[in-house]
């Protein structure tokens, strides 16, 4: 699974930027400039990029790769999430690069933070299944995947970005029960 696509890469680095509609203000925040790849300046995802400002920003802000300009986590343009799910304090950076999932990147230096309240609670309220409105919930902590569901968060080990994720319910002795595994790009067929 890719998850470095434009403009999913990092983002304005603490800034607000005139290219951005964002309605919130990034402040101090610089997480997505940690948990995202930034090809540009080869700065792998997971790793904080070493021009990310003291106190919050972006020290080369001026000049900082387009996908850094591009990017906006879903905290920033969404009136649903409230300063709680700010990604500094929630330690957990909302965004998607498919329509109908949710990517959460998950701060490494606070890899519990996606199992606390009021955070687990709603993510497995959107990754419900039987809501006609329910999203893939993909978890992504320090370079490993895992895809949430209402009964449980299913371990796909190692991010593969050459991969797609296929995920859903199975019927296994008459009982419905979810299933996430990795598979070429071209299939979704369980
Ligand atoms: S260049 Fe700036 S905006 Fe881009 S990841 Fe680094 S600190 Fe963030
Ligand atoms: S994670 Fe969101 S709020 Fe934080 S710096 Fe990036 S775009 Fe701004």
């Amino acid at each position: 699974m890719s998850i470095e696509h434009q403009p999913a890469q990092a983002g304005d680095g603490g800034n607000s930027s005139s290219a951005r509609p964002a309605a919130k203000s990034c402040g101090d925040c610089t997480l997505c400039c940690t948990v995202l790849a930034v090809r540009d300046l080869n700065k792998p995802a997971g790793r904080a990029c070493d021009h990310i400002a003291k106190g919050g920003g972006c020290n080369i802000y001026a000049d900082r790769p387009g996908s850094c300009r591009a990017f906006q986590c879903f905290w920033t343009i969404s009136d649903v999430l409230d300063e709680a799910w700010k990604p500094s304090r929630s330690g957990l950076m909302l965004w998607s690069n498919i329509e109908g999932r949710l990517i959460v990147e998950v701060d490494p230096q606070r890899p519990g933070a996606w199992r606390e309240e009021p955070y687990l609670s709603q993510l497995q309220a959107w990754a419900d299944r039987s809501k006609p409105l329910h999203l893939e919930v993909l978890i992504r902590i320090d370079g490993f995947l895992m895809v949430l569901f209402p009964e449980g968060a299913l371990d796909l080990g190692p991010s593969q970005d050459d991969l797609a994720v296929d995920s859903g319910y199975l019927l296994k002795d008459g009982v419905s029960v979810p299933y996430a595994r990795y598979v070429e790009p071209a299939s979704t067929t369980p």
